[in-house]
């Protein structure tokens, strides 16, 4: 007898404990939750669904208004169009991009509550939503992986997380797509909100570099998305490295 033999044995004996594991966990997870009900990250009322959102302000999260840019997500006057101006005359690496919601919303209230109190749970809540949004257009196959935009190491450390890749991930899970880490911010940049569009664009020239390269199609996940910003630039460094197409998903459109 081959020690192959027993191989099938142990990995199914650990694929067991670790489903015992899980379900363990999960009734844990739901004890926890009947006697310390979530409260609500937006209205700070009892979450009576266990989500980090209550029913009430869930259906009030509004959706982006008005008929919008494929490739940048700007609001457009002609319902006829497809792409704004700019994407029409200059040439873009996003192919495509779309995000949950206005950012000057309670989107972008969710948005803060994970990039700066670390509400990890607000995570996984907006990855799920970007997913069910993804299988409500038919696109949760349209791409091969899930990537995220990069922060450099030093943000990196600060913050302890970085919100573009716990986006990622929950989405990775929820589709059931592989998700990688296929860039690096080699140096740390001002925020782009704070500058004008013409710093905009060139303040984070050369900021990306390309860890893998590959011929797949990308889902590029951030939590929040500007005209002209950090998603074309990573984009740009893709499809340099040989990447085929671009799609974009941010939380929130500033
Ligand atoms: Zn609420
Ligand atoms: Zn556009």
């Amino acid at each position: 007898m081959t020690t192959s033999g027993d191989t099938p044995t142990s990995f199914s004996a650990s694929c067991g404990s670790s489903r015992l594991l899980r379900f363990g966990r999960s009734i844990v997870g739901g004890l926890i939750g009947l006697l310390f009900p979530p409260v609500c990250a937006l209205c700070g009322g009892r979450s009576e669904s266990l989500r980090p959102v209550c029913p009430s302000c869930e259906a009030r999260l509004p959706e982006l208004p008005g008929h919008r840019c494929l490739r940048c997500g700007e609001g457009l006057a002609d319902p006829s169009l497809d792409l704004c101006l700019r994407c029409g005359t200059e040439e873009r690496a996003v192919d495509r991009f779309a995000s949950l919601g206005p950012y000057d919303s309670a989107w972008g209230e969710l948005v803060r509550a994970l990039k700066f109190d670390g509400e990890m749970a607000v995570g996984r809540y907006l990855a799920g939503r970007m997913a069910v949004r993804l299988g409500e257009q038919g696109t949760a196959d349209a791409f091969d992986l899930i990537a995220f935009v990069p922060m450099s190491p030093i943000d990196r450390r600060e913050r302890g997380f970085n919100q573009a890749e716990v986006l990622a991930r929950g989405l990775g899970r929820r589709l059931g797509r592989p998700v990688r880490r296929v860039l690096a911010k080699t140096r740390v940049t001002p925020p782009q909100g704070r500058l004008t569009a013409k710093e905009r664009r060139t303040n984070l020239r050369g900021a990306f570099a390309l860890l893998r390269y590959g011929g797949e199609r990308v889902l590029l996940v951030d939590d929040i998305g500007t005209t002209g910003s950090t998603v074309e630039e990573c984009a740009r460094v893709l499809k340099r490295g040989g990447y085929e197409s671009v799609a974009v998903w941010t939380v929130a459109r500033a």
